[in-house]
């Protein structure tokens, strides 16, 4: 029998969340990462066919109806779920009137879906519309760009030329810029909407006081878009630790180099030609 316990989905997602977990980005419950699967990811497997159990979502997700999801559960820490996979992640289906979700494999002990999940399908919603290619949608609490939603205006503009600017890394990385919502109830419809929305320009969407949502087309990429944003948001932190006189800096001719040298184009209104 094949096992969807043993498959190369469920060992890529218990790994990221322990990379998240060993980061320091996932303390308790904070967190939670959705893969989405499709009818071919999961035909090999002897044990994704029965319906434990249906989910109510809560809002229209028929966008996504027929589409599986590897979600981690609500209230589950990410240090654990490298440990006990099938009990801290579930794979659900997207039910054909896209009301609800049907629980195929996961959450043995009884959990359900993150309680980010209309964030996390919403997103998934926007980003398949502009990239067919996308898959994961990741959130977590990085540390120093929580920080900086308290020190820096929540201005888009500002906070990607910030961050652009704190190593040659991050414009070839995230070259669109970073999306920002105001502080709103985690959890919530209405957060999902917003952050979603953000999704249709963005691949990076910051909650302010809270945390952020990456998306890519695979695992690695979600985290990787991640890492890459909280190590320049790392740096400033460095900086301001360093008594935050900036002496030299990347330049916006330079910024444009490095597009210019990795075939990136950088969002016009962040950096104008
Ligand atoms: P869940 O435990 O429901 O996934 O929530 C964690 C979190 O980070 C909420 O924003
Ligand atoms: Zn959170």
């Amino acid at each position: 029998m094949v096992s969807f316990g043993d498959s190369e989905f469920v060992k890529k997602v218990a790994s990221v969340t322990q990379a998240s977990y060993q980061h320091g980005w996932d303390e308790r419950n904070g967190g939670n990462v959705s893969l989405r699967l499709t009818d071919e990811d999961v035909a090999d497997f002897d044990d994704v066919s029965e319906v434990k159990e249906t989910l109510d979502l809560g809002f229209d997700a028929s966008a996504l109806a027929g589409s599986y999801f590897l979600v981690t559960g609500t209230g589950r820490y990410f240090r654990n779920v490298i440990d006990q996979p099938n009990l801290d992640l579930g794979l659900v289906k997207i039910t054909a009137d896209g009301q609800h979700a049907d629980l195929l494999w996961g959450y043995e002990d009884g959990a359900k879906p993150t309680s980010e999940f209309p964030s996390h399908l919403m997103s998934h919603i926007e980003r398949l519309k502009v990239d067919p290619s996308h898959r994961v949608v990741m959130h977590c609490h990085p540390t120093n760009v929580i920080a900086l939603s308290f020190t820096q205006d929540l201005d888009e503009r500002e906070i990607t030329r910030l961050l652009w600017k704190m190593q040659a890394e991050s414009l070839v990385v995230f070259p669109e810029g970073i999306g920002i919502i105001p502080y709103m109830t985690p959890g919530t419809n209405e957060i999902g909407a917003a952050t979603s929305q953000k999704m249709a320009d963005f691949r990076t969407v910051i909650w302010p006081h809270h945390g952020i949502f990456g998306t890519g087309a695979d695992v690695d990429e979600a985290f990787g878009l991640i890492e890459t944003v909280e190590k320049a948001a790392t740096i400033y932190s460095q900086i301001c630790a360093q008594g935050g006189n900036i002496k030299q800096e990347i330049t916006d001719d330079q910024l444009r180099q490095l597009a210019d040298a990795f075939g990136v184009t950088a969002n016009p209104e962040y950096l104008p030609e």
